[in-house]
């Protein structure tokens, strides 16, 4: 179990990590939600509303049947007279989206106790390594000390990248030869946390999704072997998903949940697409958080997921 934060006592999100969501957000809501805001703007919601704001809704890959239960509620409530104007017909339709996304608090590393080892799972080109550098900058800046291991020991030219990563970020980065053992490598880098007194480690994996027993097989390893370097280092395996692949990242996602342990999600790319409405897909079909979202390529294109402030961006 992992702590979410309190909102009661959360400070709000600081301004460069909602400046984040709101990049990663840009293209959906020009292209969709934008839209959705603008057909609340009519003095009155008829049949061609309803119509048009289901195909937006389905446009931005929210998944057919949540787009239909989503205008269905919204339309009985309007011709039931709960809801008397087009504004609180939005409202309420923006209060369905965030109450989709689970619980409100969000779910982040830098709200865990302890020393955590973070692995980074999902199939090659979804970001993980990208992502894992962003991380460490953003937890850096958070008051967190981390160490990145390269563990794509199969790719000479991820270990390449995760070391040019390192040297921006400022974290030391430990890496095997190409072709070494995995282990090995996550050993080093859990060990030399502990003795260094640093407390977090992020673990760029392979992507490989050659069977599913082999990677479950590689993956529980890694946990194995990184609970001997440090007995008390809590594990965290965050699913890297591309958003831009949309509907394919949500079977992508599926086969990796039958072969692994996952505690979460990290969805990369949605700057790179209009159909953010898969956040909604990957959270009601997964059932597991999305924890943070990548908005583009640089350093500090890594926002936290919050869903309230990620719903409000959508409709700005
Ligand atoms: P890996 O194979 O899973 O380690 O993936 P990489 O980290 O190498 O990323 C693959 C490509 O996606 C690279 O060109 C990255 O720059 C790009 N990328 C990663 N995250 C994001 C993101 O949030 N937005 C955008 N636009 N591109 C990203």
């Amino acid at each position: 179990m992992f702590w979410r934060r309190n909102r009661a006592v959360a400070v709000p999100l600081q301004s460069e990590e909602a400046e984040a969501l709101e990049r990663s957000v840009e293209k959906t809501r020009e292209s969709v939600f934008g839209r959705v805001s603008q057909l609340f703007r009519r003095p009155v919601l008829d049949e061609s509303t309803w119509d048009e704001l289901t195909q937006l809704l389905m446009e931005s890959d929210i998944g057919p049947s949540r787009a239909f239960r989503l205008v269905e509620h919204a339309r009985e409530m309007v011709e039931g007279e709960t809801l008397k104007t087009p504004v609180e017909a939005e409202t309420a339709l923006r209060r369905q989206l965030v109450e989709s996304l689970g619980a409100a608090e969000p779910m982040l590393l830098e709200d865990q106790p302890g020393r955590l080892a973070v692995h980074m799972v999902g199939v090659n080109g979804s970001g993980k390594t990208t992502t894992s550098a962003k991380l460490s900058a953003y937890l850096r800046h958070r008051g967190r000390s981390t160490l990145l291991a390269a563990a794509d020991t199969f790719r000479a030219a991820a270990i390449d990248q995760l070391q040019v990563w390192g040297e921006r970020t400022g974290t030391d980065v430990i890496a095997g030869q190409q072709g070494s053992d995995l282990g090995a490598v996550v050993f080093d880098a859990v060990h030399a946390a502990r003795m260094r007194g640093l407390d977090t480690v992020i673990i760029d994996t392979a992507g490989r999704l050659h069977t599913k027993t082999n990677l479950m097989d590689e993956l529980s390893k890694l946990r194995r072997v990184a609970t001997k370097a440090d007995p008390d280092v809590t594990q965290v395996a965050l699913l890297v998903l591309d958003a831009t692949t949309g509907q394919n990242a949500l079977m992508q996602a599926k086969r990796f949940l039958e072969a692994v342990q996952v505690d979460g999600i990290i969805l990369t790319k949605l700057d790179g697409t209009a159909k953010g409405g898969v956040v909604f897909a990957v959270f009601e079909e997964l059932n597991l958080p999305i924890w943070y979202v990548g908005s583009g390529e640089k350093l500090t294109d890594l926002a936290p997921f919050d869903h309230l402030a990620f719903v409000n961006a959508l409709f700005r």
